[in-house]
């Protein structure tokens, strides 16, 4: 028998996955289904990050339950013997109630679909992703881990905006996104720097979503996503910051609708809007045309924008953490984001920048800056092992 942790995070025509051992933190698979509605294709990794053989002659990839129907026949191809003990899920929304991660029943599941509204492009599909597994693993246990809690300890300054309030009563809060990375970066930096973790820390988590953490001894203070996934930092297709001016008047005067805008706003925006080119910051990097330059300047500029305004958060900051694809990799940027920042304490270390090091920063600098790889799975992992099995299977 092979007891197992699943993990599932749906989006709009993708499902990510991971299996874990029940027992210990041991990663067994990794698993990314792309194109759902449309010719799917599946690519399973090994708990070393070896490419597997995936059997996709019989792979149904119509809808989020055939897609997981399908992933599990092959999973039990490559993991004889799986024995799926419990399920976690990535929910990007847990609305102003849930501060933690939460093992799902129909009164939660009932909750978490009223939040829909707040989410519409991203809940409705990890709604879908549960009643898939509901349907796959009717006598496990699952576990909701959701993006919002890891900051619910915002105050009421960084959780509100300068509306009527009823409508934070509403729910129109400043809720941030990307906890279940931030989680992870608080545990690491806990393990291995336990003094900085005490500390004043910001998280620049820069991917194709990217946002800025604030932390006090690994609690969120502030974070640069409000409401939505779009607020903030600039991204690969979303704009980031905006003047709500622009949408009265794209409202007004392009006679634009909700559609449209969001439309606008979620995927012609941010790096691939600027530069005309791509979302990706590979190809920003190799492009060298103007277009593609302005859109790493505007990048660049608005993390040490927000840099400033997450260590005024926290009156002062210890350490500055990298992680996301391009946190983890792009030398440029991070050089970039720290070039202008003595002031604030930072000063890069050039060759251990170059080398993708744990510490980046030199060793006179007042403020330490690291690169820590995110791991949002084992979030999930050790939260659903927690939750639906008790933490006396947490020891390995
Ligand atoms: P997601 O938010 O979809 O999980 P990732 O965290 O994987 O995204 O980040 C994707 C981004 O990371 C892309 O813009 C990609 O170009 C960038 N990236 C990955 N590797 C590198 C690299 N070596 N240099 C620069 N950018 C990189």
């Amino acid at each position: 028998m092979n007891e197992a942790i699943l993990t599932l995070n749906a989006g709009s025509s993708s499902l990510k996955l991971s299996v874990h051992a029940a027992t210990g933190e041991r990663l067994l698979v990794s698993g990314l289904v792309d194109s759902i509605g449309g010719d799917g294709t599946l690519r399973l990794k090994d708990g070393d990050g070896a490419e597997l053989a995936a059997q996709t002659s019989v792979a149904d990839f119509r809808d989020h339950q055939a897609a997981l129907a399908t992933v599990l026949g092959v999973l039990r191809e490559v993991l004889p013997g799986l024995d799926v003990a419990a399920v976690g899920h990535r929910v990007v929304h847990g609305g102003p109630d849930f501060k933690a991660h939460a093992v799902l029943d129909t009164a939660i599941l009932e909750r978490l679909a009223a939040f829909s509204s707040l989410a519409p492009l991203h809940q409705p599909h990890n709604l879908a992703g549960i009643r898939a597994a509901l349907a796959a693993f009717p006598a496990a246990a699952q576990v909701a881990c959701f993006d919002t809690a890891f900051h619910r300890t915002h105050p009421f300054v960084n959780d509100v905006f300068a509306l009527p309030r009823a409508y934070y009563d509403k729910g129109v809060r400043r809720y941030g996104f990307h906890g279940l990375s931030y989680e992870y970066i608080a545990s690491e930096l806990a393990r291995r720097a336990p003094l900085l973790a005490e500390g004043r820390v910001v998280v620049a988590h820069l991917g194709n979503g990217a946002s800025m953490c604030a932390m006090q001894d690994g609690r969120s203070v502030a974070s640069t996503m409000g409401f939505s996934a779009l607020d903030g930092l600039p991204m690969g297709t979303r704009c980031g910051q905006l003047d709500p001016g622009v949408v009265l008047h794209l409202m007004v005067e392009e006679g634009m609708d909700a559609k449209a805008i969001s439309d606008l706003l979620y995927k012609r925006s941010g790096l691939l809007g600027l530069s005309g080119l791509s979302n990706d910051m590979r190809t920003l990097e190799a492009a060298g045309t103007p277009e593609a330059d302005e859109a790493i300047d505007y990048f660049v500029f608005r993390i040490q924008r927000e840099l400033g305004a997450m260590a005024a958060a926290l009156g002062g900051i210890d350490s500055l953490v990298f992680c996301g694809g391009i946190g983890e990799n792009s030398r440029l940027v991070r050089a970039r984001v720290c070039e202008r920042m003595a002031w604030m304490g930072i000063e890069l270390d050039p060759a251990r920048n170059a080398a993708n090091a744990e510490v980046i920063s030199s060793d006179l600098a007042r403020t330490t800056v690291l690169v820590i790889p995110t791991n949002e799975e084992l979030v999930i992992a050790r939260a659903t092992r927690r939750l639906a099995l008790g933490s006396t299977r947490s020891a390995a």
